[in-house]
């Protein structure tokens, strides 16, 4: 299956999609996605993301390379390689993607049933504010740019196949493995 996750930022997906992908029964693979923003400090190329510039973005875009991609902030993209998705499916792996709102309809649209979406909703978008504060990677207007993605992707959690609410991370990272499980037809 194609598991996919989406999230506000901040709202604690990262930390979740780590702990569920140390469970070897499931099978998952994660879907590295291209993205033309810079690296933040500690993230890896080839392994968080591939960084891309915008003029290889927009190329790889013209030769039809993505399965999805979306300008999730201005000027940012973002995109799901087509080869990254086929080669995990053929190796008899779970995919995982972690992607933005939009980008999770357009492969619920191409995989239907074999796709799996997963919307993780943060407690508040106070608390929210408070999460990404403390994570320190953003300044203030980049957190505020952040908040009001949030505002607006929260619209889109009903569209989902499931929402988890984290406020407890055990509870959702329990709730979410749970879900992946009965998709899986693993009990
Ligand atoms: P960040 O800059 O915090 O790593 O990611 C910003 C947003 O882009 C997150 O919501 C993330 O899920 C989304 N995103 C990451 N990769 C992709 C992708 O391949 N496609 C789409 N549509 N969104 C993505």
């Amino acid at each position: 299956m194609v598991i996919v996750f989406s999230a506000p930022s901040g709202s604690g997906k990262s930390t979740i999609i780590k702990r569920l992908m140390a469970d070897a029964d499931l099978r998952m693979a994660f879907s590295v996605s291209c993205t033309s923003r810079p690296p933040r400090t500690g993230e890896v190329d080839g392994k968080d993301y591939f960084f891309l510039t915008s003029e290889d973005f927009r190329k790889r875009i013209a030769k039809g390379e993505f399965l999805e991609y979306e300008e999730v902030y201005e000027g940012r993209f973002y995109g799901t390689l087509r080869s990254q998705v086929d080669a995990q499916l053929s190796a008899g792996q779970n995919v995982v993607l972690d992607i933005d709102v939009k980008g999770a309809s357009n492969v619920k649209a191409v995989y239907g049933e074999r796709a799996l979406t997963i919307f993780i909703q943060p407690p508040s978008i106070d608390e929210l504010r408070r999460r990404l504060t403390v994570r320190g990677t953003e300044d203030a207007a980049a957190i505020d740019t952040r908040i009001a993605r949030a505002e607006y992707e929260l619209s889109f959690a009903p569209s989902f196949d499931h929402v988890v609410v984290n406020d407890d991370l055990d509870t959702a990272v329990n709730e979410a493995r749970g879900i992946i499980k009965k998709a899986l037809l693993l009990g």
